[in-house]
């Protein structure tokens, strides 16, 4: 479904990724790994087209997008769900994720594409007319997952989700990536907790450098004690 071919991206003249290949398949979660400053950050940013690659190919469902501008990327299908959530506080919650629906020019379907997100986060329901910043860190994360919802990915790009999270919340975030998963969605998660990551993903590939140095199942990965040790912290 993505494929990313020997991609290079970086900030200005700053080259962080050094040529990263990796895929993701129709209704498969998988998790990015590694160490801070690894470029899994700029890795979603690249496929989200907030960052052009300067070399390598990005294909998504068999199309180049590569060279498309960040609104063309979400048409496409990919929804970017960044680090810190970035709610924006002093608006409502449903103003919130019309925001996500910016692609969209039909009130039909925008409300009936709240009403799904409505379905699966309840709570955001309740408090739908609430300015975001009082929502709790746990329902900011629903409200930026379903804003990301909003314009009906087939894929989205999840940075972060469970950073700054109490357990008991992680563990709320975690079922927020099972449900967006069983709506047919495909992920790909970055995660420092990487527990939490292993859990929910079928397949890991782990970045350092802005190189992927390792890829695979994430039963295999687990064991691979080694490999934890070196790249993941243990
Ligand atoms: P983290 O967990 O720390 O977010 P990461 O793997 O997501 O790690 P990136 O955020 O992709 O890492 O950052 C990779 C490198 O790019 C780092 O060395 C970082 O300092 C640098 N970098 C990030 N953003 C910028 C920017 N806007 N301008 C210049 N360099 C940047």
């Amino acid at each position: 479904m993505l494929e990313l071919q020997g991609v290079r991206s970086g900030y200005g003249a700053v080259n962080i990724l050094q040529g990263v290949s990796l895929k993701v398949g129709e209704g498969e979660v998988v998790a990015l790994l590694g160490p801070n400053g690894a470029g899994k950050t700029t890795t979603l940013r690249t496929i989200s087209a907030l960052l052009r690659p300067q070399a390598g190919s990005i294909t998504f469902q068999g199309q180049a997008i590569g060279r498309a501008r960040p609104e063309g990327v979400v048409r496409q299908g990919i929804a970017h769900c960044p680090e810190e959530r970035k709610v924006w506080p002093r608006m409502t919650v449903a103003e919130n994720l019309e925001l996500g629906a910016y692609t969209v020019s039909d009130r039909a379907m925008i409300r009936a594409r709240m009403e799904e997100v409505f379905e699966s986060f309840p709570v955001l329901r309740e408090r739908r007319t609430e300015y975001a910043g009082r929502l709790s860190g746990g329902q900011q994360q629903m409200l930026a997952v379903g804003r990301a919802l909003m314009s009906a990915p087939k894929l989205l790009l999840l940075d972060e989700p469970s950073l700054g999270l109490s357990p008991v919340l992680m563990q709320q975030v975690a079922g927020i990536i099972r449900a967006v998963h069983a709506r047919g969605v495909s992920v790909l998660l970055v995660e420092q907790n990487i527990s939490l990551a292993l859990s929910l993903a079928s397949r890991a590939y782990v970045l350092s450098s802005g190189r992927v140095v390792a890829d695979s199942p994430t039963r295999a990965l687990k064991a691979d004690k080694a490999l934890l040790q070196a790249y993941l912290g243990g």
